[in-house]
C-alpha cells in the first residue's frame, strides 16, 4: 500500500517522515530521487539539454541555479521540464514499490496534488500547520526573508485544498502532539487491507 505524504512548505513533512522511518516504514522522497535521476539518467539528461541548453549540466552535474533561473518565470518551460522528470520518477518509484515487503510505504512529495502524483497513492496524509508557524520555520531553516517564503508558497496549492483531499491529517503546530498522531495513523494503516 502506498501512502502519500504532502503538505505546504514548512508544514513538517520531513519531520513526520522521520517518525515513520523510525517505525520501520520504508520511505521514498520524490524530490531527492528526482535530483538523483536528473543527475544519473542519460535519457533524462539529454532531454533536459534539448529543452534548456547545454548549460543545464556542468561536469555531468545538474546546474540547479541555471535551471531555476530559466524556469522561474516561465510556466511553459517548467511544465515541459516536469513532463520530462515526473514520468521518470514515477517509473523509478514503481520499481521501488515492487521491491517492498512492508505493509505500507510512505511516498513524500511536496507537490503531490499539484503534479497529480496522488494517482500513485492508495491513501494520502496531509501535514498542516498555521501559516505563521510555517513562515517562521522556513525563515529560520533556510535563512531567507518572509517575502521569499511567501513567493514559494504562491506556487503551491492552499492548505485548505489539500485538506479537502486528505485521508488523514496531521496537525503539526505543537511538536509534543506529533508522535501520538503519527502512531494513531500508523495503527490505522496497519489495519487496512486493500
Ligand atoms: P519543505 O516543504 O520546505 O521541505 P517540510 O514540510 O519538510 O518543509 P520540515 O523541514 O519538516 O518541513 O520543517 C520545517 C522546519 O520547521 C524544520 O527546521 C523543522 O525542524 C521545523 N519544525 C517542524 N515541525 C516543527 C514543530 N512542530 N515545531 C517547531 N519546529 C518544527
Amino acid at each position: 500500500m502506498v501512502v502519500g505524504l504532502t503538505g505546504g512548505i514548512g508544514s513538517g513533512k520531513s519531520t513526520v517522515l522521520k517518525e515513520f522511518e523510525s517505525l520501520g516504514i520504508p520511505v521514498y522522497i520524490a524530490d531527492v530521487e528526482a535530483k538523483i535521476i536528473m543527475n544519473t539518467s542519460l535519457e533524462v539528461q539529454s532531454k533536459i539539454i534539448a529543452l534548456l541548453g547545454k548549460q543545464a549540466y556542468h561536469n555531468h552535474q545538474l546546474n540547479r541555479a541555471y535551471i531555476a533561473n530559466k524556469v522561474f518565470n516561465n510556466k511553459d518551460l517548467l511544465t515541459q521540464l516536469n513532463a520530462i522528470v515526473h514520468p521518470a520518477v514515477h517509473q523509478h518509484f514503481k520499481k521501488f514499490v515492487a521491491l517492498q515487503t512492508a505493509h505500507y510505504l510512505v511516498y513524500e512529495n511536496a507537490i503531490l496534488f499539484e503534479n497529480k502524483s496522488e494517482e500513485l497513492c492508495n491513501k494520502v496524509i496531509v501535514v498542516t500547520a498555521s501559516k505563521e508557524n510555517r513562515i517562521s520555520r522556513v525563515m529560520l531553516r533556510d535563512h531567507i526573508d518572509r517575502e521569499a517564503v511567501l513567493a514559494r508558497m504562491k506556487n503551491q496549492w492552499s492548505q485548505e485544498d489539500k485538506i479537502a483531499k486528505a485521508d488523514f491529517i496531521i496537525k503539526n503546530d505543537d511538536v509534543l502532539l506529533l508522535k501520538e498522531q503519527i502512531l494513531k495513523i500508523h495503527e490505522q494503516l496497519m489495519e487496512i487491507n486493500l
